[in-house]
């Protein structure tokens, strides 16, 4: 199978941002009582301005290297990757391709295949790739890519996506459970999750 996997929230421990948020820049999130997934929403600032200035004071790189990888994600994958081809999809942008694929590395994560998009779209990048699966933790972009592409898609759970999940849209806790599905999926030739 054709798999693709986000990385924020996903390959990375979600409460990395928000640690970042408090540690290097003085706010008091609760991670487990955060609703949103925009970390603009927990400042005074839009979505344009938070971002301009999370470029502007290298803040923006530097959440991305403090990040830690989500638990049992390096050896799931490892073992994904004997049977499957990964294509870690992001709505990350170009600008940062260099210290995204540095932490891969540093975390000992196989790298094949890294598409950038810029934005949350994703579903041109499935359509292209042609992807069986996909493991995300934006609610809104897990809806999107099943509704719009009809592969099934795993959900990361995280307080900030709480939210009624359709038929083909499944609620994981971890990545044994993901790897679980996938063995299934690939055994079964089924794509009821
Ligand atoms: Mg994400």
């Amino acid at each position: 199978m054709h798999i693709g996997i986000d990385l924020d929230g996903t390959v990375t421990d979600p409460q990395s941002c928000f640690h970042y948020m408090n540690d290097a820049l003085g706010y008091a999130i609760d991670y487990h009582q955060a609703t949103e997934y925009e970390l603009h929403t927990y400042t005074d600032m839009t979505q344009e301005a938070f971002w301009r200035f999370m470029i502007e004071q290298g803040h923006e790189e530097a959440i991305y290297r403090r990040s830690l990888p989500h638990s049992e994600v390096n050896a799931v994958l490892w073992n994904m990757r004997k049977a499957h081809r990964l294509h870690y999809v992001t709505a990350r942008s170009e600008a940062v391709r260099a210290v995204t694929e540095e932490w891969i590395r540093q975390h000992d994560l196989p790298l094949d295949s890294l598409i950038m998009t810029g934005s949350h779209d994703k579903v041109g990048v499935v359509k292209q790739l042609e992807l069986d699966l996909f493991m995300e933790d934006r609610y809104e972009n897990a809806i999107s890519i099943h509704e719009q592409t009809s592969i099934p898609v795993l959900l990361f759970d995280a307080p900030y996506n709480r939210k009624p999940l359709p038929t083909g849209v499944k609620r994981i806790t971890s990545w044994n459970e993901a790897q679980h599905i996938v063995r299934h999926i690939a055994t079964t030739n089924s794509i009821t999750i």
